[in-house]
């Protein structure tokens, strides 16, 4: 199963991975980008055991490890974590070719590449221009969540999303009822060093909304 879903079959005339191999068993997505070490997948495999959700990750021995994660998680735990994946990708390029148009639920970037210089911001995971792109992806009613504890991102992320005009900000109330909030700044290994080093963090929780005009 974890084969079917990591390796998908490759276009001989794109080089890509064919699209809408992820679909097939598809109903409601979650995507973790840039999932790094998988945590965030783990903690959302049992919280929501009927969800497929899959985790996109640029380092290939890292995705190997995530992997091996979840293979060993599953045999520790029979009929647990067959919920959850990964597979090794560039999803700056490539998250068109894995989904097609409203299909996932949720999308998180959590603790990405700061990309500091200026001349760099336009390989930060979260832009105008990459927006849109989510936007496609992302059924109406579907969230993406953000955090970092890069005051500057997060202020770039919150803005992106603010000017977006698809996107619309979670209220107060929203956030401390979604359980997965929560689980931001403490499921992933990038927000347990944040937490260990008393950092502070930043979250941007839009929704994907049908603009008004
Ligand atoms: N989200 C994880 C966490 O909170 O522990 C990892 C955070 S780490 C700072 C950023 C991760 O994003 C790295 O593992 C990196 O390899 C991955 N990454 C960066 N650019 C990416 C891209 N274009 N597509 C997929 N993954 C990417």
């Amino acid at each position: 199963m974890l084969e079917q879903e990591t390796n998908p079959t490759i276009s001989k005339s794109t080089g890509l991975p064919r699209k809408r191999f992820y679909r097939a068993r598809a109903h409601s997505n979650p995507l973790n980008i840039g999932c790094g070490f998988g945590g965030l997948l783990i903690s959302l495999s049992t919280l929501f055991p009927e969800v497929l959700m899959i985790g996109m990750e640029l380092r290939d021995k890292v995705t190997e490890y995530v992997k091996e994660r979840i293979l060993a998680l599953r045999v520790s735990n029979p009929g647990q974590y067959q919920n959850i994946s990964v597979v090794r990708t560039n999803s700056m390029k490539y998250i068109p070719n894995y989904f097609e148009k409203g299909q996932l639920t949720k999308m998180f970037f959590l603790f990405p590449d700061p990309h500091f210089k200026e001349k760099n911001h336009r390989r930060r995971v979260i832009s105008p221009h990459l927006l849109d792109e989510y936007a496609y992806v992302l059924g109406v009613g579907g969230i993406i969540y953000t955090i970092t504890d890069v005051e500057e991102l997060g202020d770039w992320m919150r803005s992106c999303l603010e000017n977006h005009p698809m996107f619309e900000a979670l209220t107060k109330e929203e956030l401390e009822a979604d359980p997965v909030v929560k689980l931001l700044s403490s499921a992933t290994e990038e927000g347990q060093k944040v937490a260990r080093n008393g950092g502070q963090t930043f979250q941007a929780v839009f929704r994907r909304i049908v603009p008004t005009s």
